[in-house]
C-alpha cells in the first residue's frame, strides 16, 4: 500500500500534536514530535549554564548531544530521550518554553536536527509536527498541514493541559509565552514559520478534536488518492 510522509506544521499549542497522532494511529504511521526535539536540545544548553543567546556556544556542545524516541509503556506514546535519559516531563515546563524558541533560531540547531528528522521520515509512513517540516525537513511530503486558532483560545486549552499534568502556571503566562514564540518562530531568518500555497489551513478555534480529524482524514485520503 502507499506510504506518504505528512506534515504538520503551525502556532504554538493549537493542537498539532493532537492531530498528529490521531493520524499516526489511524495510519499505523510513526509519529514524531520535532519540537521534543527542540525542547531536549534546549534542556541540555540550560543544563550546561550555556548561554541560549550565545549562538557560537551553543553551537561548540551539539556534538554532545544525542537525541532519540522510546515507546513508554505506560502511556504508548513516544517520549523523547537526551543521551538516553528520558526526559520527556522535564521538557514541558516553562523554563524551556521561555527558552526553546531562542535556541530553535540558531542555524546550526537546525542543521543537526532535520538532518536527524529526515532520516526519520526516509521511509515514509511518517506524521512529523512542527514548523517547518513542509517547508524544509519534508518539502516533497505529500500532505502539508497549517494549524492556527486564535491565540486566547490556544492559551486556554494549554494552560488547561499543563495544570492537568500538575505543573503550576497562570493563564496570563502561558498567553505571552506562546504569543512570544509565535513571533519569534515566524520572524526568525532560518526557515520562519511560514504557510506557502501548498498547504492545507486547518483553523481549529471552532472545531471539535473529532471534527477536526475528520477534515484531515478527508485531506490523507485525497493525498492517497483513495479510501483508507
Ligand atoms: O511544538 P513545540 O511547541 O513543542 O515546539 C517548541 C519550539 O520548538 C517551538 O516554539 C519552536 O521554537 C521550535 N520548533 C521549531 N521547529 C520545529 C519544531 C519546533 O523551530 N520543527
Amino acid at each position: 500500500m502507499k506510504r506518504i510522509n505528512i506534515a504538520i506544521d503551525g502556532h504554538s499549542s493549537c493542537g498539532k500534536g493532537t492531530l498528529a497522532k490521531q493520524l499516526a494511529s489511524a495510519l499505523g504511521y510513526k509519529f514524531i514530535d520535532s519540537g521534543a526535539m527542540y525542547r531536549a536540545v534546549t534542556l541540555y544548553v540550560l543544563r550546561m549554564d550555556v548561554d541560549p543567546e550565545n549562538d557560537d556556544a551553543v553551537h561548540s556542545v551539539l556534538p554532545q548531544i544525542s537525541i532519540d524516541f522510546v515507546v513508554n509503556n505506560a502511556t504508548g506514546r513516544s517520549d523523547v530521550c537526551l543521551n538516553g535519559e528520558n526526559v520527556e516531563k522535564e521538557i514541558r515546563t516553562l523554563r524551556i518554553a521561555n527558552s526553546v524558541s531562542q535556541i530553535a533560531r540558531i542555524p546550526s540547531v537546525r542543521r543537526f536536527l532535520v538532518m536527524l528528522q529526515q532520516k526519520m521520515g526516509a521511509d515514509k509512513g511518517v506524521v512529523m509536527d512542527g514548523r517547518d517540516i513542509g517547508t524544509v525537513v519534508f518539502p516533497d511530503a505529500e500532505l502539508k498541514i497549517f494549524m492556527t486558532a486564535n491565540p486566547e483560545v490556544r492559551a486556554l486549552r494549554r494552560f488547561n493541559e499543563l495544570t492537568e499534568n500538575g505543573i503550576k502556571t497562570t493563564y496570563e503566562e502561558v498567553l505571552a509565552n506562546l504569543k512570544q514564540r509565535d513571533h519569534i518562530d515566524s520572524s526568525r531568518s532560518d526557515s520562519p514559520l511560514t504557510m506557502t500555497s501548498d498547504y492545507r489551513l486547518l483553523d481549529n478555534s471552532d472545531l471539535s478534536r473529532e471534527e477536526q480529524f475528520s477534515q484531515a482524514l478527508k485531506w490523507v485520503e485525497e493525498a492517497l488518492g483513495n479510501k483508507i
